[in-house]
């Protein structure tokens, strides 16, 4: 009783989060369906939850994995990042990112960052190559798809892969294409405050049809399932060729993901609505500027970012009224194991006045509103 009074007490407080995580009315039917059958691991809900990501969203090859960061090093030793390999990455975003590219001995090589939309800045990472560069990793910051002609025209000069990193950019497109069906390989997230959650899972797109093969069987240690049936003796028949890992998502996550996935479309409506008021409302507020969207492209929002002259008063007005804002990450390129802060322009004002508001589906008009006039009424800068 009273730890839930004090829960209580505490979200009164803090009435409007910055993330949210969206669990389907029909989840736990068909999780429950799923564990009633006992086979809870990897089976025929994975391989709905594939299908959805290629009919509903246009994903290509979605071959679907325990998280976004095994999808990321999926692509990685797929694209065959060894050691001393050179990979180009920004600095703003998640570690994963720069992780996965450790976890084959590669070098994350950082490039500096667009202000105006805290994206990869494809001058910086032509300014990044070297001789050793095997590849170029793009995330697609708060959702919005980065310069994708540019930057495969940097890969295509060198004949190297890119790899997106799309944990925020679901449901998002690039002069028309989704994102999923652009580059080499693009890997999702379905971590529990992403677009959309299996719990933990993610998946990584693989445009060349031999590759998403191989894809499959690394996932799974290098071992091809749907071609190694059990002989007389019991155990499958199989040769490892590669090296292959224990990545696979199961059919109970898959489960909350096909709940999850069924309503995105509707999420995403009303999400890029929630942008669009934000952007009117917000467009004459001194001292605050919303990150530049470009109108070839559509973002999935899974941030609504911006630009703010005092914006530490700003957090402060805002926790006051109960929302919570954040920075939601700074450059990674400052962590030890990453070899301390690089030398990044851009990268350096856009941490002195980077800020994300809340921004999802279940936000109400009214919460929308009081954010609106909460930052219209302004803050001390
Ligand atoms: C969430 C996230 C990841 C990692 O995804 P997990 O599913 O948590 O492993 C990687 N990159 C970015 C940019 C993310 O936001």
């Amino acid at each position: 009783m009273l730890a839930l009074a004090r829960s209580a007490r505490w979200n009164a407080a803090v009435t409007i989060p910055i993330y949210d995580t969206f669990i389907a009315p029909d989840a736990a039917a068909r999780v429950s369906r799923v564990l009633e059958t006992t086979f809870v691991s990897q089976g025929p809900v994975v391989a709905e939850f594939e299908g959805m990501l290629s009919t509903q969203l246009g994903i290509v090859n979605p071959v679907t994995v325990n998280s976004g960061t095994t999808a990321l090093h999926l692509a990685l030793v797929l694209a065959g990042i060894g050691p001393g390999d050179e990979v180009i990455c920004p600095a703003q975003t998640f570690v994963a990112s720069a992780l996965a590219i450790r976890y084959e001995g590669g070098v994350p090589v950082f490039a500096d960052v667009d202000y105006e939309t805290g994206n990869v800045d494809p001058r910086s990472i032509r300014e990044k190559l070297t001789e050793k560069t095997r590849a170029i990793l793009v995330v697609h910051w708060a959702g919005t798809p980065c310069d994708l002609d540019e930057i495969h025209a940097i890969a295509a000069e060198r004949g190297i892969p890119v790899i997106e990193d799309a944990a925020h950019a679901l449901g998002a497109t690039y002069k028309g294409q989704p994102i999923g069906a652009v580059s080499d390989y693009t890997c999702f997230s379905f971590q529990a405050i992403k677009h959309v959650t299996t719990g933990d899972g993610g998946a990584v797109a693989v445009r060349e049809p031999e590759r998403a093969a191989e894809a499959i069987r690394r996932r799974w240690f290098g071992i091809d399932r749907a071609a190694s049936k059990p002989s007389f003796l019991g155990e499958r028949q199989y040769d490892i060729e590669a090296v292959g890992y224990k990545y696979h998502l199961n059919d109970y996550s898959a489960a909350l993901g096909v709940a999850n996935l069924a309503s995105f479309p509707d999420r995403l409506r009303r999400i890029r609505e929630i942008a669009a008021h934000y952007r009117r409302e917000l467009a004459d507020v001194p001292g605050l500027r919303p990150f530049r969207v470009e109108p070839d492209r559509e973002s999935a929002y899974w941030l609504y970012g911006m630009h703010v002259e005092g914006r530490d008063e700003l957090i402060r007005a805002l926790h006051a009224a109960g929302i919570v804002a954040s920075v939601v990450h700074q450059r990674i390129d400052r962590n030890s194991v990453f070899g301390g802060p690089k030398e990044l322009p851009n990268q350096a004002r856009f941490d002195e006045s980077q800020l994300h508001i809340p921004i999802y589906a279940r936000l109400t008009d009214e919460q929308v509103e009081h954010i609106v006039t909460t930052i219209r009424r302004g803050w001390s800068s």
